[in-house]
């Protein structure tokens, strides 16, 4: 494998072992030109996955762009890695099968919503406040409110941005953060 900051073409394994409950072997890898080292990991792909944006565009699955958006709702919560990294393996091997080579985005979506409910509740209302593009205040306040949730102690910005019109002095580097991203293959960017 190449390496990612070289462009050295030859790399060696260090160490190599199970992971995520031996769904992945991770590979530590280490470059002999600049002494760059890194970690690699092969998982089993039972079959390739398109994702349909709201818009019709289509996109190959992203497993990276999944973890990517999990991780920023899951930031300084305090959450094992690995439980991360097993909680987007349990998603994508949902998605595999579902049985559809095309899927919405709205699935993957709600699959992320589902997980992160069970995993950690700020991370949920993070993620929701985002992904559901709430319009109103109230409307966020009624989503808390039927999750179950009181909205003291939530760390989220309880006056969401109105869409299209991300809001700069946004205080919640979360939000902010969440809104520069492309969110899990769910948007329409
Ligand atoms: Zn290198």
């Amino acid at each position: 494998m190449r390496c990612p900051f070289c462009g050295n073409p030859e790399t060696q394994v260090k160490d190599s072992r199970p992971s995520e409950d031996g769904a992945a072997i991770r590979r530590r890898r280490s470059c002999s030109e600049c002494g760059g080292r890194f970690t690699t990991f092969e998982r089993v792909q039972l079959r390739e996955l398109i994702i349909v944006k709201r818009s019709g565009r289509r996109t190959p699955f992203d497993r990276e762009k999944l973890e990517r958006s999990i991780s920023l709702a899951t930031r300084k919560r305090q959450i094992d890695p690995e439980r991360i990294d097993r909680m987007v393996s349990g998603i994508v091997r949902q998605l595999e099968s579902l049985g559809e080579t095309e899927i919405g985005s709205e699935v993957v979506g709600e699959l992320i919503m589902k997980a992160l409910r069970s995993l950690d509740s700020v991370a949920y209302v993070r993620y929701a406040s985002v992904y559901r593009d709430f319009q109103e205040t109230s409307d966020f306040a009624k989503f808390l409110g039927a999750e179950g949730f009181d909205s003291d102690g939530i760390d989220v910005p309880l006056t969401p941005a109105p869409a299209g019109n991300p809001d700069p002095k946004d205080p919640s580097p979360i939000r902010q953060g969440l809104g520069e991203q492309d969110l899990s293959a769910t948007d329409d960017a």
